[in-house]
């Protein structure tokens, strides 16, 4: 069954992550006056569910949370929700600026339960012109839930913030679907279910989320073997020094976006080891430890193997073999489970725009609205699709404050032109 509302919305937010629930933040924080609602796909607040590994921390200060660094006295702030769960004094007693991950998610589910503005159980399938002709007037926005029930709202501006999409390496199609290849993405909840005495996983990838996985199921002993395969030389760490860490100062968005493409890209590339294929320093000693520990007692359960590439994939009902060329030569490997931690795409084409494209004109502007066609008059904001433009913090937390002010800014001014053009008539 479809339900259509039949008020039009001013603003629908598609994903209730961080960064808009950084933007509801932003909107409610500057008292706005409009008719906005956010539509979720989960059941409930979730922040990277399956990756909630324990033991993993954010690689990030607690102080770049939601809102802090535009706001300090903000009731959102993470020192607030610290204030608010009794546990102020003994996070200072810790010592570190880095929350646990789980910690974080709590907080950040606390924020969400504070604004009450999002639809959860609501994945948007389609985003629809509505008009006449050319003129596009308003979106209408299709929304499911898990018990089939579909909903469209119909509004005039839209900020689409669905996160990435994980990638899976072109050898890896084939078996995409099957229940031994699994990503990241899926990783708890996915080898919860499959795990069983004696089995062998290989973890392909060489960033953050292989080493913390290999790390993991290194330490349930009832998996007989785990091999870490990574394209590159080592694991990498990751550079947080300090000087480097100021590429996700709030100001170098200005900064980033007035530069000219080569230029640009090029930074990225030149910063590409703060943030891509590369590993927290200390995650890295503890597997070099686990590894020679290992050696001491004349085991092999753990494997890293680097500078191997995958050439052939198959699956069969019972396992995965894996050809790989590496230092070794040429050898094939059979595994019972094979998780992929090959990072994210972030594909604005993908992402639910597919109807509007005879009317968009380019990416994303500096308010991040996305430039369209003459007569078509809906507002479209994104978060999460300008790292090209805007710089690495883009796909990041430590943009979030700003961002969203920009966006909440910048849809107000569209919010009032609208009200006063109604006035006008
Ligand atoms: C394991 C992991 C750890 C990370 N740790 C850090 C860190 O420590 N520091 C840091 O700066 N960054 C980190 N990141 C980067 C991460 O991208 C950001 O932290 C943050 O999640 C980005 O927020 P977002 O709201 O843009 O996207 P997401 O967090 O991905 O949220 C998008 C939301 O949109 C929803 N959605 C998607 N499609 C639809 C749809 N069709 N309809 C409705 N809802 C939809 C999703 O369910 C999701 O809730 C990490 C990423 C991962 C994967």
């Amino acid at each position: 069954m479809t339900e259509a509302t039949s008020d039009v919305f001013d603003l629908i937010g598609i994903g209730f992550g961080p960064s808009n629930l950084a933007l509801a933040i932003a909107l409610q924080e500057r008292g706005h006056n409009m008719r906005a609602a956010f539509l979720e796909a989960r059941p409930q607040f979730a922040w990277h569910p399956d990756m909630m590994i324990a033991g993993s921390d954010m690689q990030v200060s607690f102080m770049k949370d939601l809102v802090s660094l535009r706001n300090p006295r903000s009731a959102y702030s993470f020192v607030s929700y610290l204030h608010d769960k009794g546990r102020l004094s003994r996070f200072i007693n810790r010592k570190t600026f880095f929350p646990s991950r789980e910690e974080f998610n709590d907080y950040l589910g606390w924020v969400a339960a504070q604004l009450p503005v999002c639809h959860y159980d609501s994945r948007v399938t389609a985003i629809d012109p509505v008009g006449r002709g050319d003129h596009i007037t308003e979106l209408a926005v299709t929304s499911e839930s898990s018990n089939g029930q579909s909903r469209i709202y119909r509004t005039r501006s839209l900020v689409l913030a669905p996160g990435g999409q994980p990638h899976w390496p072109e050898i890896f199609r084939p078996v995409q679907g099957t229940s031994q290849v699994i990503h990241a993405q899926d990783y708890l909840s996915a080898t919860t279910a499959r795990i069983k005495p004696g089995m062998r996983v290989a973890v392909i990838g060489g960033g953050q989320s292989a080493a913390e996985i290999f790390t993991d199921l290194a330490q349930r002993p009832q998996i007989a073997g785990v091999q870490l395969i990574l394209r590159g030389r080592a694991l990498m760490p990751s550079d947080d020094t300090p000087f480097v860490n100021e590429v996700f100062d709030p100001g170098q968005t200005e900064i980033f976006h007035a530069k000219p493409e080569a230029d640009r890209q090029r930074m990225l590339q030149n910063l590409a080891a703060t943030n891509y294929a590369v590993v927290d320093g200390d995650l890295i000693e503890q597997i070099y430890e686990m590894l020679y520990e290992q050696d001491v007692r004349g085991e092999d359960r753990l494997l890293l193997t680097a500078e191997t590439q995958i050439q052939a994939v198959a699956a069969t009902d019972q396992s995965v073999t894996l050809n790989m060329t590496g230092p070794q030569g040429a050898v094939a490997a059979d595994f019972d489970l094979v998780i992929l931690a090959t990072g994210y795409r972030r594909d604005l084409d993908d992402a639910m725009l597919k109807s509007l494209t005879p009317w968009r004109k380019g990416p994303p502007d500096r308010n991040y609205r996305l430039p369209m066609a003459d007569h078509f008059e809906p507002a479209i904001f994104v978060q999460g699709f300008s790292e090209a433009t805007h710089g690495l913090s883009d796909t990041l937390l430590s943009v979030l404050p700003f961002r969203s002010e920009e966006i909440a800014l910048a849809l107000e001014a569209f919010h009032n032109r609208h009200m006063n053009a109604v006035a006008a008539e």
